[in-house]
């Protein structure tokens, strides 16, 4: 197992990366501290793929352990289903010893590390994430939470994990889709930090969907490829996050792709696109932006594109409005005398925040990618 180390002073954790290493999961528990029981936090597809190895490894270390699950997806990351954890807690005699182990996405890393942070103003907990966008990204900085019916995320706190597992075999579940979107989040991290890592996407573009998993040669290269891109983009997200915690500065470069993304989200009522995708279209703007405003040179930018379009990622629209989008980007409260904030890369492996893009650059952007 390879080790990433999230620095925060007290609150520092390690992020273990490896390959068929759910057995050594409670050994890790054991190493972290002394609990006297462990509560694991899932959803049924999960549970059925991994919960089993994930018990016997945490029984193997000593302890009782329990299971609790909720829904799959995204409309049960809501405070409702949080109260209905505290309750199966509470039912299950969960104390300021015992540790739980969020199993699954990105959904139940969030919902897992709020109520952590909650349950009897505290508990301690590992983030074991099976996806690849919740174990690039979502498992890593200690932001948890839950949705409100006004909106994703509104309500929540930073609260760091004792660590995070990840076992990349977990990858080789996961539908195309889910896939591609986490893949989206591990290109950003190497536009916005690191060259030679976009590089070796370019390199290893082959090797990444899931068709590599079918068969026994393609799938072994494939994972060994997975384990780099896992523990490098682990590296960089939290890099970004031990300087800047609270997202009050650096962090916010990581958003890179995310202000028209997150617009093309909105108005496609997240339905239409993914998250990675709606990000992948959000990076092919930016870099052109960029290009615009002569930060970025032409040849980057078309090689940003190039590796989306590669990996399948859509770079383009249908029948979206460029008015709305810019409407959109307004209520979010990003422009400010007809000038918007964007995070722009100046070459492949740099970015920097910049306030002062005009809006009918935005504009113009928005009509090469295909909006009306
Ligand atoms: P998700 O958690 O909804 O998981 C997607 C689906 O994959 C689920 O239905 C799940 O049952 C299934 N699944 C999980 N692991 C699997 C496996 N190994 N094989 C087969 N199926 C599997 O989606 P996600 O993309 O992982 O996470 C999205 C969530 O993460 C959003 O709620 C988002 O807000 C949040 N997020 C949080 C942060 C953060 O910093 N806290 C960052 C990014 C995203
Ligand atoms: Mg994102």
């Amino acid at each position: 197992m390879s080790k990433v180390r999230v620095e925060l002073g007290e609150r520092s954790y390690d992020i273990f990366i490896g390959q068929d290493n759910l057995s050594e999961l409670g050994d890790t528990i054991k190493r972290s501290n002394s609990y006297d029981k462990v509560i694991i936090i899932t959803d049924p597809l999960v549970d059925d793929l991994y919960g089993d190895q994930v018990r016997a490894s945490i029984r193997a270390a000593g302890y009782k352990v329990d299971t609790v699950q909720i829904g799959r997806g995204e409309k049960h990351k809501t405070l409702p289903q949080a109260a209905k954890i505290y309750d199966k807690l509470v039912e299950l005699g969960a104390h300021r010893d015992t540790f739980l182990v969020s199993l699954g996405g990105g959904v139940i890393g969030d919902i897992s590390g709020f109520v952590a942070s909650t349950y009897m103003r505290g508990v301690s907990y590992a983030q074991v994430p099976t996806t690849l966008l919740s174990q690039v990204d979502a498992s890593i900085g200690g932001k948890t939470g839950v949705d409100h019916p006004k909106g994703k995320n509104l309500i929540g706190v930073f609260y760091q994990p004792k660590f995070v597992f990840i076992d990349v075999r977990a990858l080789t579940t996961l539908p195309e889709k889910e896939l591609m979107t986490g893949l989206a989040e591990v290109i950003k991290y190497g536009i916005i930090d690191d060259d030679d890592f976009f590089k070796f996407l370019e390199a290893n573009s082959h090797h990444l969907n899931t068709k590599a998993f079918e068969e026994e040669e393609t799938l072994r290269a494939a994972l060994k490829v997975w384990l780099t891109i896992v523990a490098e983009s682990c590296k960089i997200k939290a890099r970004v996050v031990s300087q800047d915690e609270r997202e009050s500065g650096l962090r916010m470069i990581l958003n890179y792709g995310h202000t028209i993304g997150h617009a093309i989200e909105t108005l496609t009522k997240y339905e239409k696109y993914t998250h990675g995708e709606a990000v992948a279209i959000g990076m092919v703007c930016a870099a052109s932006i960029a290009k615009y405003m002569k930060m970025l040179d032409k040849e980057s930018s078309g090689r940003i594109k190039d590796l989306l379009d590669k990996l399948g990622l859509p770079t383009m629209v249908e029948r979206l409005s460029a008015k709305r989008i810019i409407s959109s980007l307004s209520v979010d409260k990003k422009i400010r005398k007809g000038r918007m904030q964007f995070v722009l890369p100046t070459h492949i492996g740099k970015v920097e925040i910049r306030n002062n893009v005009p809006l009918k650059m935005v504009r113009k952007v928005l009509k090469e990618i295909g909006c009306r």
